[in-house]
């Protein structure tokens, strides 16, 4: 029997519908996957194997009776930050430790409501803070690729790096992952996987622990574009409990895949060639626009004025709203708690143990960004910066053009612990430079494998669409995959 791990989502909901093999089969067979890898990759913080075999079983025996949902029996990973009823919920932070929530998120339910099968929950940097995973209370994530001839490990790139090196080590069929400022897409670069951050508003985020409200959107990470568009279409809903999610019907995505891309105008933004930008990052842009433009699609230059405020109005807004979100993690009624000689000194204790370095230092400028005398000067200012990068792509939009195409990773995945990047958060953050545009103006971004560089480290493009129209992205990128073709690391875990 071929290794059952090997299967798209799409295969393997054919070959269960076939019975070919059943779906405890299938979760037996990753949960296996998953037991021999764990230890080197680092993927699971908390797996869950009674309860996938459970799952299983139902959905066997829906198969069996004809009434199976579309996700049927299909495993899955859950990154950390959703709520799961009962289970290990702690945005891999140490200010969470023991805490299992009394409700389920709206996404994961509406998975599990398709008749999904939750394998565990994933690791990622603590409260989706970070582009390298390096930031868990649980330790870094191990990227499944390694440059040609090297044993060195590699990030996975963050926050959902433990999605990421999951799903690129077949130690789950799909998972759930969010992107704030890049953290779905630029994991989803660093280890040649597919990934989609949806319009805000597609996804409800009512049980995702809040890192910035208004940027914060769940999406999937795949190993194909069917599958990205499998996930997303049951993930998505609108929900009387986040009322920033949209009542607009959510379409069949699966049905986009295949589609001419004759007619459509593809926009490419010359802010995004920054200074420094390695040549490989360059030539495979360059390849992508040629695969478009073969597709049928018309190219044309635009630009995006305010592109190069993105990076540190985005670092002013994220931290502001982390810092009140934050808040709540008081050491009162959940998680970790470290007495004190009074309720303030508890407080202050509990909150000192259990966040780490990096979620500090987002408090604290949050925190001042916001603190009277100088809010007009940042917050307030950073909040205006912000609708003239939504104006710039309203405006080429406006002008015709249906979707942009750009980079979406300085570099390919790099080491862990690098020293560079770990002496200077800023260089750190330059990380997200074309990631974060797309959170800031709302819309909707998909990252696709498009090539390997001279390391054999996977490289992504990203696709940047108009509002609700995920439908363009997934005929577009579609199109990128079959000209590139998919990418999986050499296992040597
Ligand atoms: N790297 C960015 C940050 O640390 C984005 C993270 C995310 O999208 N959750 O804020």
């Amino acid at each position: 029997m071929t290794d059952l791990t090997s299967l798209t989502i799409a295969e393997a909901r054919e070959k269960l519908k076939a019975k070919e093999f059943t779906a405890v089969e299938l979760t037996d067979a990753y949960l296996s996957a998953v037991n021999a890898a764990n230890e080197k990759l680092n993927t699971y913080v908390a797996v869950t194997p009674e309860k996938a075999r459970e799952m299983a079983k139902a959905s066997d025996e829906k198969l069996a009776s004809g009434n199976a949902g579309v996700l049927e029996g299909i495993p899955l990973g859950v990154k950390d930050l959703f709520a799961t009823r009962g289970i290990h919920t702690q945005a891999c932070s140490h200010v969470l430790d023991g805490f299992k929530p009394e409700y389920e998120s709206t996404v994961t339910q509406n998975l599990w409501d398709a008749g999904a099968v939750m394998l565990g929950k994933l690791n990622m940097d603590e409260f989706a803070m970070g582009s390298s995973n390096e930031s868990s209370y649980y330790g870094p994530v191990i990227n499944p690729w390694r440059a040609n001839g090297s044993d060195k490990n590699l990030v996975p790139g963050g926050s959902s790096g433990g999605s990421a090196a999951a799903v690129a080590a077949h130690l789950c069929a799909g998972a759930t992952a969010t992107d704030t400022g890049g953290s779905i897409r630029q994991p989803a670069a660093f280890t040649g996987t597919v990934g989609i951050k949806p319009t805000y508003g597609r996804c409800s985020r009512w049980g995702i622990a809040a890192y910035a409200s208004s940027l914060d959107q769940a999406g999937p990470i795949a190993r194909d574009v069917r599958d990205a568009a499998i996930l997303l279409k049951s993930m998505a809903s609108v929900d009387a409990k986040d009322t920033t999610s949209v009542d607009l019907p959510v379409p069949d995505y699966e049905k986009a895949i295949g589609q001419s891309l004759k007619g459509l105008k593809i926009g490419i933004p010359k802010e995004y060639r920054v200074e420094g930008m390695p040549e490989e990052i360059e030539k495979l842009w360059a390849q992508g626009i040629a695969w478009l433009k073969d597709a049928g699609a018309e190219i044309v230059d635009i630009s995006l004025p305010h592109t190069k405020y993105a990076l540190p109005a985005y670092y002013i807004v994220a931290p502001a709203e982390a810092s009140s979100n934050l808040a709540r993690y008081d050491g009162v009624r959940y998680g970790l708690r470290v007495d004190g000689k009074d309720i303030a000194d508890m407080y202050e204790k509990s909150r000192a143990a259990g966040f780490g370095s990096e979620v500090k230092r987002r408090i604290m400028v949050g925190t001042y960004v916001l603190s009277a005398g100088y809010y007009d000067a940042y917050y307030l200012k950073a909040q205006k910066v912000r609708t003239l990068i939504k104006r710039d792509f309203e405006t080429v939009f406006h002008d015709g053009v249906d979707a942009v195409l750009a980079p979406i990773t300085p570099s390919s995945a790099f080491e862990i612990g690098d020293k560079e990047l770990a002496a200077d958060p800023v260089k750190m953050y330059l990380q997200d430079v074309f990631t974060i545009t797309v959170n800031m103006a709302g819309l909707p971004a998909m990252s696709v494998p498009a090539g390997l560089d001279g390391k054999g480290l996977p490289l992504g493009l990203q696709l940047i669409g108009k509002p609700f129209d995920e439908e363009t992205l997934f005929k577009t990128v579609y199109a990128i995959e079959q000209a590139a073709g998919k990418f999986t690391p050499a296992k040597w875990w």
